[in-house]
């Protein structure tokens, strides 16, 4: 019997209904067969000894694949495990130990360990690279495995629910050291070129925290000593931008224990990002839309009806619950709230578009090891609108969109690139309409020549979605914005407007966001711009610098005539040097230095962050630049330059 599937390159192939991974690469060419590491069947990564089925999606893994690295990282986090039982012994349980995208991580029981112990077990790591074991894949019966982990119930467990089909169970082995996996695994533990273990966390059991506590240890592993030298490079480079220390520095945001994944914008932050929302509601006033506000808090019901409820209730996503006998929720999407608005009032074909705006706040129940500072929270303010439009509008809505993002993108100096989301496993509504919606979409990116890659299965439950990724100053993807396009609510919520031939119509809505989320956009800002913000920013624009005590009367007059401006006088006694080094730490755009000299001749002294410095300005000259420069929106402070 013979069974067939298909390649990455669509074509179909014939192989024995017993074919492993393995055979397919050699049914394609011996030289393939040869070089196979891994396999993907359906987009999952796993053993070359894996066996296929009729009609499965079959890609062949080798060292040049991208795949390559994740199954090199998981051959790494056996080496660790494996060196761990060198120096622990039994002492230490091992439970799982999987590859990550910027590395791996193993979670252990037993033994304490801190980051002082992995000099020794690196060491011990190399070891073993060096040693160049063969890493094989053996089975081994169910009693067998089960007495193996006789001293072990993580595995006992994952033997019983994740690997609890079949009679054999696999195990891969290098050396002395055998551990239960499905794989897949590199030939050698020789291949690993280069590895570093980076820090110690705690992680509950299946992520539970009703279970044990036990120890992370993260690693990362690459082919080469020099990938390696160059990600802990970007690591570095990363950690010196990371938003949550600067955030903490220039005091912008918190997030407090008390609220996990909500964020307390501080003064400093507030300035920001009340200028954000300055520029967003420009920008939405030339795209037609007006603002609203619609509540967090409603009944379950709304979503019911949108099919919100369908798609975020029952992952779990959405915060729910029941009281007064009623199911009420935190909106995760502001989409229902604003159906409503439009569905207040009589529409005709004459109205369209509608165009809907808010700062509006959603809640999302991100699991609590996902929550990571301003970049994934649990509540956010999307800069969120819907445009409700008739048919023949599509075309035009969305191009105009595109437009003001890329215009809006632009003015930050990010480089931006698209991605087109298209329909995933929770979709609603019918095919047809589906692809009419991928098609207008992707027609709006081919007319503006946007870049733009596509992520199959990635949209939402009611439509496609444009994805704006921004690449930040380090290299870095976020992504940010979005357009997306909707046949599905507006039926599901019953939205409808009177057409030219006086029938009741369903209109198309549009979903869109410039910034994304506010909170995002603020934290990859913070790591773009290092804390140094273009000054229409900056939190604290321009400081005073009185050179002694004497000096504080002329600068609070200098002052006054910059009340249009952030300005703040530095007026602890603390000598010249000390008051510039203070501002630099504090990223100031501007520092003005007013001594005796200053004073008399009635000027100012500039200094700007780049260090660039000069006398003899009048305040009125300063005024007028600064103002140039804010309105302008210039990235880099340019008066002195
Ligand atoms: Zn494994
Ligand atoms: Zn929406």
């Amino acid at each position: 019997m013979s069974i067939e599937v298909e390649l990455p390159d669509g074509s179909i192939l014939e192989v024995d209904e017993n074919a492993t991974v393995e055979d397919v690469a050699y049914e394609i060419g011996t030289g393939l067969g040869d070089d196979t590491v891994a396999g993907k069947i359906n987009g999952e990564l796993v053993a070359k000894e894996e066996k296929i089925s009729d009609g499965d999606e079959i890609e062949i893994v080798t060292d040049q694949s991208d795949e390559y690295v994740e199954v090199l990282r998981h051959s790494t986090a056996h080496v660790f495990a494996q060196a761990l039982k060198r120096i622990y012994g039994d002492e230490v349980r091992l439970t799982i130990g999987p590859w990550t995208d910027e590395g791996f991580y193993y979670d252990i029981d037993g033994v304490d360990l801190d980051e002082d112990d992995f000099e020794e077990i690196e060491e011990e790591m190399q070891e073993i690279i060096e040693e160049d074991l063969d890493i094989e894949r053996e089975k081994l019966s169910r009693e067998e495995a089960e007495d193996f982990f006789e001293d072990n119930e993580y595995k006992r467990e994952i033997l019983e629910e994740e690997a609890s089909e079949g009679d054999t169970v696999s195990f891969y082995k290098q050396g002395g050291f055998k551990d239960l996996c499905k794989g897949p695994h590199v030939e050698s533990t020789g291949e690993v070129g280069g590895f570093k273990l980076l820090e110690i966390a705690g992680a509950y059991w299946r992520g539970d925290e009703e279970k044990e506590m036990l120890t992370r240890v993260y690693g990362t592993a690459f082919p080469t000593q020099s990938e390696l030298e160059e990600f802990l490079e970007k690591k570095k480079e990363a950690e010196k931008r990371d938003h949550r220390k600067i955030g903490k520095e220039m005091d912008l945001f918190s997030i407090p224990e008390h609220s996990p994944g909500c964020v307390h914008v501080h003064p400093n932050g507030m300035k920001i990002r009340r200028e954000l929302e300055d520029f967003i509601r420009d920008k939405n006033e030339r795209l037609g839309y007006t603002e609203v506000r619609t509540p967090e808090l409603n009944k379950a019901d709304l979503w019911k009806k949108t099919g919100h409820y369908e798609a975020f209730k029952e992952e779990g996503e959405m915060f729910a619950w029941e009281q007064n006998e009623e199911e009420y929720g935190l909106k995760p999407m502001n989409c229902a709230n604003h159906s409503h608005i439009f569905k207040s009032q009589e529409r005709s074909y004459r109205d369209l578009p509608i165009r809907l705006s808010e700062f509006g706040n959603v809640y999302r129940n991100e699991q609590s090891g996902e929550l990571s500072g301003l970049m994934r929270v649990r509540g956010m303010t999307q800069d969120d609108g819907h445009a409700y439009i008739r048919d023949d509008q599509i075309q035009e809505e969305v191009e105009r969109t595109l437009d003001i993002i890329a215009e809006m993108y632009d003015e930050f100096d990010f480089d931006i690139t698209f991605k087109l989301e298209t329909k995933p496993g929770k979709a609603q509504g019918p095919d047809n309409l589906w692809e009419n919606a991928e098609e207008s979409l992707e027609d709006a990116l081919k007319e503006k020549d946007a870049e733009y890659e596509i992520n199959e299965g990635e949209g939402a439950f009611y439509g496609p979605k444009i994805g704006v990724m921004v690449e930040d100053a380090i290299g870095r993807e976020w992504q940010l914005g979005t357009v997306q396009l909707d046949f599905v609510i507006p039926r599901n919520y019953g939205l409808t407007y009177t057409g030219k031939d006086n029938e009741e119509h369903h209109p198309v809505m549009i979903h869109r966001a410039i910034l994304g989320s506010l909170e995002r956009f603020m934290g990859v800002m913070i790591e773009h711009f290092e804390g140094d913000f273009p000054t229409w920013l900056a939190p604290e624009q321009v400081r005073i610098l009185p050179v002694t005590d004497e000096n504080v009367d002329y600068a609070e007059k200098v002052k006054d005539e910059l009340n249009d401006f952030r300005v703040e006088i530095e007026d602890r006694s603390w000598t010249v040097g000390k008051k510039i080094q203070a501002a630099h730490d504090d990223n100031l755009p501007y520092m003005l230095i007013l001594g005796d000299d200053e004073e008399e001749a009635g000027e100012i002294s500039v200094r700007d962050r780049e260090e660039n410095e000069d006398r003899g300005f009048s305040v009125e000259e300063f005024r007028e630049a600064l103002r140039e420069e804010v309105e302008e929106k210039r990235i880099e402070p340019d008066f002195l330059q």
